[in-house]
């Protein structure tokens, strides 16, 4: 069905290579090679720079409650290095330090994918992301490794193994040491009180693109954990209306707690399966529509590892158009649809959009005052480069991402 978009020149990788790359670096043969059929030579650079953090860690100020200015005295106050983005106010960041070498222990232990790429980059070991912790005692320094025994940080336990594995929460490993470093701000009184939102470049961007104004309609579609509702808010001074729909009910929770920290007052949350929200809501009508679905987040970055297959992709792909076809039907006439992923992959990316264009009414549209990425991947459809992709070998401090913005014409 996506053969239309290989292109066979000679500037693609043999399978051999193809292969030997997804060996070592750990990545599926699937995901290599559609890396491959869309960077060619440029893949492996791409794929050593997915394993690493971005450069930058970016936070979101709240303007509801405060201002780039107050939060930056503050952090810097307390002897954290934090800049403002150039052009995006609301916009701060820390850089990222390292890599650093580990000092050696004695004991290791082994932490799940998702504990370990947050263990990477300085944060502390909970209960749950342990797989193995055979013999540990509560106070040794250990050695956190990932399912592949590779170090990500050195640390204490603050649990024995039976401790780990008869309470299965809490801190396990008090981190001391990272391969990476970034002050752990989800702690501070900023976040707590509602000052700050930890959030990509591009995710910010997102929002800025769909541009939505205070007194508009606006329905967005995936919403938890609210990090994009919760920008689009302060965005609109919290004025207008949002309508923040998700189909995952602890999910919701999330969002719920989001917006009420970050005092956002112009919200309704549905707890609702977004595709058939035109069927059971018939008159929710909205401006703008932002479609952030679930996606395969190869984008996300640090990645130790991903096995995701072509099957497990397509799947999200179908999912997807799902999701941006039903928001085709809630956007009045002349309204924008902004559809955004933390993934690289043509499939759900480009290939949603052009189905989009071909189905469902809508045209892509330039995103101009916010185009930092590279456009999009054109060999799809003619007007694909309309949109941007954020690729982690060329915009270092950014996760891969891609976004696009749709206007209904008829
Ligand atoms: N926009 C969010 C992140 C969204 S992640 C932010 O910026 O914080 C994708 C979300 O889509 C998940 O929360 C997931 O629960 C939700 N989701 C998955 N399928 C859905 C569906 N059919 N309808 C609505 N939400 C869905």
């Amino acid at each position: 069905m996506l053969i239309h978009f290989q292109r066979k020149c000679d500037k693609n990788l043999k399978q051999s290579k193809i292969d030997e790359i997804a060996e070592i670096y750990k990545f599926s043969k699937d995901i290599v090679e559609k890396i491959d059929r869309i960077y060619g030579e440029r893949t492996e650079r791409l794929l050593i720079a997915l394993k690493k953090p971005n450069s930058k860690y970016f936070i979101r100020v709240n303007t509801l409650k405060s201002d780039s200015e107050e939060v930056i005295r503050n952090l810097m106050q307390k002897g954290i290095e934090v800049y403002r983005h150039d052009v995006i106010e609301e916009a701060i960041f820390l850089p990222t330090k390292g890599p650093f070498e580990l000092p050696k222990t004695e004991m290791k232990i082994t932490a799940d994918k998702y504990a370990s790429e947050s263990v990477i980059q300085g944060s502390n070991l909970y209960a749950p992301g342990v797989i193995n912790c055979h013999g540990l005692r509560k106070n040794q320094r250990v050695t956190i490794v990932d399912e592949f025994g590779e170090a990500v940080g050195v640390g204490i336990a603050q649990m024995s193994e039976n401790d780990v594995l008869a309470l299965r929460r809490g801190m396990a490993v008090e981190v001391t040491d990272s391969v990476y470093r970034i002050p752990t701000l989800r702690e501070s009184r900023e976040f707590e009180l509602g000052y700050i939102y930890p959030q990509s470049l591009p995710a910010m961007i997102t929002s800025r693109i769909l541009d939505p104004r205070p007194g508009e309609d606006i329905i967005d579609m995936c919403a938890a954990p609210g990090g994009k509702t919760s920008h689009l808010a302060q965005l609109m001074e919290n004025n207008g209306q949002i309508v923040a729909v998700d189909k995952n009910k602890t999910k919701i929770h999330k969002l719920l707690n989001t917006l009420i920290r970050l005092g956002v007052k112009n919200t309704q949350v549905i707890c609702h399966d977004a595709r058939y929200i035109d069927i059971d809501f018939p008159t929710l009508k909205a401006n703008k529509v932002l479609v952030d679905p679930p996606c395969s987040s190869l984008g996300v970055r640090p990645k130790l590892f991903d096995y995701t297959s072509t099957e497990e992709i397509n799947s999200l792909a179908e999912y997807q158009k799902q999701i941006l076809k039903t928001a085709s039907k809630i956007v009045k006439l002349g309204g924008i649809v902004v559809y955004s992923t933390c993934t690289l992959t043509v499939e759900e990316n480009e290939e949603v959009i052009k189905y989009a264009i071909e189905n469902c009414n809508l045209e892509l549209i330039e995103e101009r005052k916010f185009f930092y990425g590279s456009p999009g991947i054109q060999r799809t459809f003619n007007k694909a480069t309309l949109a941007q992709r954020f690729e982690p070998d060329v915009h270092e401090d950014c996760q891969g991402y891609f976004i696009a913005k749709m206007e209904r014409k008829r």
